[in-house]
């Protein structure tokens, strides 16, 4: 048979999806398992969401619509993000898609030729370097360290930097470390793209879930706004994994040059879907500082029983994930430490080695997931517990 695209084969998955394959065998069993791999919340969308859902399917809100978005949700996103992020941005500058990732592939597919370059953060959400390579980019990566409280060396950043570099994507706060960029590193990086005339994509999925101060966009530094593509959407924040809702914003020209693709791909984003997210903008402030505070205790929670445990814990700034060191766990390394906590305890965790280029560098490391109801994550913490040695 002919082989399949040699791009294809440049791919790869996530760590996080074959740790969740593993633990639903293990539940075919009876075994009892907490997922603490995935990122996403056991909880549902607000209840005004829901119910505006349902209004849209019953008034027959099903039909294909503008393939950019329905202005309604598009106006939204725009006034959110002024309200929330001081991101000055038109409707018709955003992009509603099927959820982040293919908003994130939308900007990638319409930045990256075969030959560039493209700087990514390492450790990070391992779609960048995979689908850079798919694109026929060169991935590099620049380094994340916990000595430098896993904020990216901006000399680092500029030695990797050749004219074949042509976009850097960052993610703050990070996936897996939590890390928020500092003022000075998002102004280090917007010096460095004007410099070298570099596209920024900033995925913000995370920007809501901070544990203090208020979140800073790279996008709002002067002269950005035209060399940035703003990555965020509903899965995390609203609690809407499985609804598959992101967005894109850009320049508008940009923008209406890439619709194309969104016009080749799936034409428009679940129409009654984007009608009801229109009431998530109207949820109270309230509603986020609940989340916040409910997540600020939660991490409280999975720091205090892995330590306990004997593995040590990186604390994020943002996000709902604690990477966490295992090297006092008592094991050879990340897949044994995850090995034991899936079928010792039944908690289900990401192995560090996932989220590194290079997997020796998280070769002590674990992911887990904390956005859990109360409930769950209590005892999620108890069978931690029994690690102890
Ligand atoms: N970007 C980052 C950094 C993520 O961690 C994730 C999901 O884990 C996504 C994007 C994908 O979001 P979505 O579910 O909306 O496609």
């Amino acid at each position: 048979m002919a082989p399949i695209a040699s791009r294809v084969a440049e791919l790869n998955g996530e760590g996080a999806l074959s740790v969740f394959a593993r633990a639903k065998e293990l539940e075919k069993l009876g075994r009892s398992i907490i997922h603490l791999e995935l990122g996403e919340p056991d909880f549902h969308p607000a209840a005004p969401v829901v119910d505006a859902l349902r209004s849209a399917v019953a008034a027959g809100r099903d039909r294909y619509v503008s393939p950019r978005g329905i202005p309604a949700l598009r106006e939204a996103v725009a006034e959110y993000l002024l309200r929330t992020r001081s991101v000055h941005a038109a409707p018709e500058q955003v992009l509603i898609a099927p959820g982040c990732k293919m908003a994130l592939s939308l900007a990638m597919m319409a930045l990256i030729e075969p030959g560039d370059e493209v700087l990514y953060p390492d450790p990070g959400f391992p779609i960048y370097p995979s689908f850079a390579r798919g694109l026929g980019a060169k991935a590099v990566p620049f380094f994340l360290e916990e000595k430098n409280q896993f904020q990216p060396d901006l000399r680092e950043i500029a030695a990797k930097i050749s004219p074949r570099t042509k976009v850097l994507i960052f993610n703050s706060p990070n996936n897996p470390t939590g890390t928020v960029f500092s003022d000075a590193a998002l102004a280090q990086i917007a010096e460095l793209a004007a410099k070298h005339d570099l596209w920024i994509i900033a995925d913000e999925i995370y920007a809501r879930i901070l544990f203090s101060g208020a979140y800073k966009s790279i996008w709002s530094l002067p002269g950005m706004a035209e060399r940035t593509v703003i990555i965020d959407g509903f899965s995390k924040s609203f609690a809407m994994t499985g609804w598959r809702l992101g967005y894109a914003v850009g320049d508008a020209k940009w923008l209406e040059k890439i619709g194309l693709l969104n016009d080749l791909l799936y034409i428009c984003a679940p129409t009654p879907l984007q009608h009801a997210l229109v009431a998530a903008f109207d949820l109270p402030a309230s509603y986020y500082d609940q989340l916040r505070s409910d997540y600020a205790r939660k991490l409280e929670m999975i720091c205090d029983a892995s330590a306990e445990a004997g593995i040590r814990p990186l604390r994020p700034q943002g996000s709902y994930y604690l990477l966490a060191d295992i090297s006092e766990l008592g094991v050879a390394d990340d897949q044994e430490a995850a090995r034991v906590l899936l079928s010792r305890v039944g908690v289900a965790a990401v192995p560090g080695s996932s989220f590194y280029a290079d997997p020796a560098d998280g070769r002590l490391q674990v992911r887990l997931c904390f956005a859990k109801e109360a409930s769950v994550l209590e005892e999620a913490c108890r069978r931690i517990r029994t690690l102890r040695r």
